[in-house]
């Protein structure tokens, strides 16, 4: 057996977990492996979610916009068309450039790369199963951060042609008729989104009876009211029995109320949610627990059930999104180097990159509500935005929610243009404890969209100005 090499810290995955856990330790001066299995650095999210997701999200929204608002400005466009190959190229173009820039990062920050499969032993070694053999790790310290999958339905084979997950929805070389899509959440609505713009026919299948079930109810309703003025169909509290290709078609056998129908369409989608990426790493054999969901067991320090090992990101409990997974690989490597790592649950931001787009922070209305709080809301619309008037975009509301005897923030929720950003000033207040009024009584740029957040906060405490 070759001899072993010798690390402060081999991390495992190469996502925003795990490549950012990897970046930190180094940057606090450790010697830090990191391990991947695909031949790209950034994992799903760079690869094959959020970043090519968005590529293919902003090159859509160019065109819809081209062809459904420019005339309202007064621009007149002749022979629209889109250009299949160049729409995927663009964005494998973005994900190559950002892909690099880790390698890059990673070579400033001396991290050593190694490309293969690794299983993780019970003495801190780690085995990685290369194209050129079998590599031998030892490390003070092991972090899993391997991520997730899509998961499977029963009865609804992937076939990467017509039945296809997030990854084939990315890859398209041509504009469905019509698409179907299993699963009205996060990942369903935007890709979804994508080819409604282009012109196929979205129909959404939700097992539950709203869509993204993690939003604040009323902020989905509306959501929900705005896709569909957009052209996608929403098929509610409806179950998928199973789906048949028949040449370049599928049959979807589908199930509402006790009837059975059935839905024929050029593509399905699978997006009904993802699991834990725990395959090939021996965790058995090397007694690491999982939770009764699959997910490694981990305690409040990160740490498994194998001392010396410590997992992140979507292979643990909590939110699957990318910036959890790094604020957590940060807080874990600060932990290990002897400060003081933390993650505030409570103030991560989520986002669904629509457009409009949906921004969130705390809590919803119901989860205020389920935890007895005595709480108060606010809500401003778009429609009396200056900014969003001029841009043309009058869709949603700002929502905050404060607790009604000490007007303190505790969820804030954006259905509208550009919210994904906008989320940032109300995770911040959060984050130091703001009352609404401290939001209210900050001065705003005049004119943006931000002051409907201001405004809503006005309607907390003595009265919004502008409705
Ligand atoms: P999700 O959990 O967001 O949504 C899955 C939806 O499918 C749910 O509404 C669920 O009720 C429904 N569903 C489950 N089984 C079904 C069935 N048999 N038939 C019909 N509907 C069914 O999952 P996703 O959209 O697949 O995304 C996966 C993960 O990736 C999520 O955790 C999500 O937060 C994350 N993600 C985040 C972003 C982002 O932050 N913008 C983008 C993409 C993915």
């Amino acid at each position: 057996m070759a001899d072993s090499q010798n690390f402060d810290l081999v991390v495992i995955g190469a996502g925003p977990g795990g490549y950012v856990a990897a970046i930190r330790a180094a940057q606090l001066g450790m010697n830090v492996a990191c391990v991947e299995k695909e031949s790209t650095l950034g994992g799903t999210c760079l690869n094959v979610g959020c970043i090519p997701s968005k590529a293919l999200l902003e090159s859509s929204e160019l065109y819809a916009q081209a062809k459904e608002k420019f005339q309202d400005h007064g621009i007149g466009l002749k022979d629209l068309s889109i250009d299949m190959k160049k729409f995927i190229d663009r964005k494998d173009k973005v994900v190559k450039q950002l892909t690099g820039g880790i390698a890059g990062l990673f070579k400033k920050n001396k991290i050593t790369s190694i490309f293969g499969t690794a299983q993780v032993g019970r003495d801190r070694s780690v085995s990685v199963t290369t194209k050129d053999g079998v590599a031998q790790l030892l490390a003070k310290h092991v972090i899993i951060a391997t991520g997730s999958q899509p998961i499977a339905i029963p009865g609804v084979e992937m076939d990467g042609k017509t039945i296809i997950d997030s990854t084939g929805a990315l890859n398209l070389s041509e504009v469905p008729g019509t698409m179907l899509v299993i699963g009205g959440g996060v990942i369903g609505l935007e890709l979804g989104s994508v080819y409604a713009r282009l012109g196929s026919k979205i129909i959404v299948l939700e097992a539950l009876d709203r869509i993204a079930p993690s939003l604040d109810v009323e902020v989905g309703k509306t959501f929900q009211r705005i896709l569909s003025k957009q052209g996608m169909e929403f098929h509610l509290s409806t179950k998928v029995k199973k789906a048949v290709s028949k040449g370049n078609q599928v049959e979807v056998t589908v199930e509402a109320e006790g009837k059975e129908s059935v839905i024929v369409c050029d593509k399905v989608l699978v997006a009904v949610g993802r699991k834990p990426y725990v395959t090939g790493l021996g965790l058995a054999e090397a007694g690491i627990k999982l939770d009764e969901r699959g997910r490694i067991d981990v305690n409040d320090h990160f740490e498994t059930s194998l001392k010396g090992v410590y997992a992140i990101g979507d292979v643990i409990k909590g939110a699957m999104l990318a910036h959890k997974a790094s604020e957590e690989g940060v807080a874990l490597v600060e932990q290990l180097a002897g400060q003081a790592g933390h993650v505030n649950y409570h103030t991560i931001p989520s986002v669904v990159y629509t457009w409009p787009e949906v921004a969130s922070v705390g809590f919803t209305e119901e989860e205020a509500k389920a935890k007895g709080v005595d709480y108060k809301v606010s809500k401003f619309p778009f429609l009396a935005s200056g900014r969003a008037i001029a841009m043309n975009e009058k869709d949603g509301f700002v929502k905050l929610i404060a607790d009604k005897k000490t007007d303190r923030l505790l969820g804030a929720h954006i259905l509208g243009p550009r919210a994904s950003d906008m989320i940032a000033e109300l995770v911040i207040a959060m984050e130091f404890g703001s009352s609404a009024e401290d939001i209210a009584r900050t001065c705003h740029a005049h004119p943006t969209l931000a002051e409907s957040v201001k405004e809503a906060a006005l309607g907390l405490g003595t009265g919004a100005i502008h409705i």
